[in-house]
């Protein structure tokens, strides 16, 4: 894809780019609506990515084309990028170049093309990897020297306040920095990181990625309102982020928060507990005991389900069926509504769990899902 890229580049903008870059989607293990309270997370990076064909420009200008938008080139004057809501797909990588200028770094203009095997709006992080994989062309190209946590803050800036995303930190950290092979155990208020083996083959186990294909539109202001309930409940029990409340003391913490409504208590259980059980995973790993992490899967699913409302009937019956087909575990990923779920299964059952969950749902009448091998890759790099 990158050889393509760069042919494309060489069309649109009539000469070779300066580099390639690509950066990965992700799909998170557990820890699930936890990064905005300061908390735990373990996403993988996908073998899917977004490709970046760059090249540096001192004039100013700034262009940007997407091989998968039915757009020509877009041209922009770096000096007059200023946030506004709905500008478009190119919002994202256009951003990344305003939160590059506003942190203070000489970002003079480039000649972008844009290219994603990342399939969008499916819970995968596609808006990320187009950032990130931004981002590191840039750095690389105006010598910027910032390491890839540093990117990845950036990133989110672009989504949170150009685009106008409230999301956390999860997915341009995964995006830039998980490692072939590992997932990635990320602390997301001071972002320390652990990468962790996450060889399932070596195990004779697969995760599935399940890409249900539905977007449900509740799923935008439900995500500011599990916000808002987290930060309710952090300010009730005085604590800076609900990741300061220890799984130990949450019967103590609910019962604090009896005057509270019943979305802060539930939110507030969903989010130590998941907190825990990102801590429950990696104890497993840790032990070799990859097999065990399934019921854990589960939990977490219920949990998003139940407390947190923000599952929905596909991906409910994605769990359903593929632990019904003998799964070791599954759970939705990502922000829910819709999107994709995971799920751990013994190699020698991922063909027949993969043709019970599609079964399932042409039963149900939705539409069928996308099922694939999630194979743990690396983040963000230079390409060529
Ligand atoms: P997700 O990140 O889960 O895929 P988002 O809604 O956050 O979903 O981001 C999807 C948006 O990102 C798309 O609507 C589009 O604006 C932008 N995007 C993603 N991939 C591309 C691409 N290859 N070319 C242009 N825009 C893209
Ligand atoms: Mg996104």
């Amino acid at each position: 894809m990158s050889e393509a890229a760069a042919e494309t580049f060489q069309e649109l903008y009539g000469a070779a780019p300066d580099g390639v870059w690509a950066a990965p989607g992700r799909v998170n293990l557990i820890g699930e609506y936890t990064d905005f309270n300061d908390g735990f997370v373990m996403p993988l990076a996908l073998p899917h990515t977004a490709v970046a064909a760059v090249s540096r420009r001192d004039d100013g200008i700034l262009r940007l084309h997407s091989a998968d938008i039915p757009q020509g080139v877009v041209q922009l004057d770096v000096a007059e990028l200023a946030p506004h809501p709905d500008a478009g797909w190119f919002a994202y990588p256009a951003g990344v170049v305003w939160a590059l200028r506003e942190a203070g770094h000489p970002v003079t203009g480039a000649d972008i093309h844009l290219a994603s095997t990342v399939p969008t709006g499916a819970g995968l992080s596609s808006s990320a990897a187009l950032e990130v994989v931004t981002a590191l062309a840039l750095n690389d190209l105006f010598g910027l020297g910032l390491s890839a946590s540093r990117l990845a803050v950036l990133a989110q800036r672009a989504e949170n306040d150009f685009v106008g995303v409230p999301c956390g930190i999860m997915d341009q950290m995964a995006s830039a920095c998980c490692e072939d092979g590992n997932a990635l155990y990320l602390d997301t208020r001071d972002l320390s990181q652990r990468q962790v083996p996450f060889d399932l083959a070596a195990h004779g186990l697969r995760l599935l990625v399940v890409d249900t294909r539905v977007k449900h539109a509740l799923g935008d202001g439900a995500y500011a309102e599990r916000r808002a309930g987290c930060e309710a409940g952090a300010r009730a029990l005085g604590v800076p982020a609900l990741r300061d409340v220890p799984y130990a003391e949450l019967p103590a913490a609910l019962e604090r928060l009896a005057g509270e409504s019943e979305n802060v208590r539930r939110y507030v259980r969903h989010v130590v507990s998941d907190d825990h059980r990102v801590e429950q995973v990696i104890a497993l790993l840790d032990a070799g005991d990859i097999r065990a992490v399934g019921p854990v899967l589960v939990a977490g699913h219920d949990s998003l389900r139940d407390d947190l409302r923000v599952s929905c009937p596909e991906l409910d019956l994605v769990v359903a069926a593929s632990t019904a087909a003998g799964a070791l575990g599954a759970r939705m990923t990502g922000g829910g509504f819709g999107g994709s779920a995971v799920v751990l299964v013994e190699e020698a059952e991922a063909d027949a769990v993969a043709k019970s969950v599609t079964e399932a749902f042409a039963v149900a009448g939705h539409t069928a899902p996308r099922v694939f091998t999630a194979v743990p890759s690396k983040g963000a790099h230079r390409v060529r």
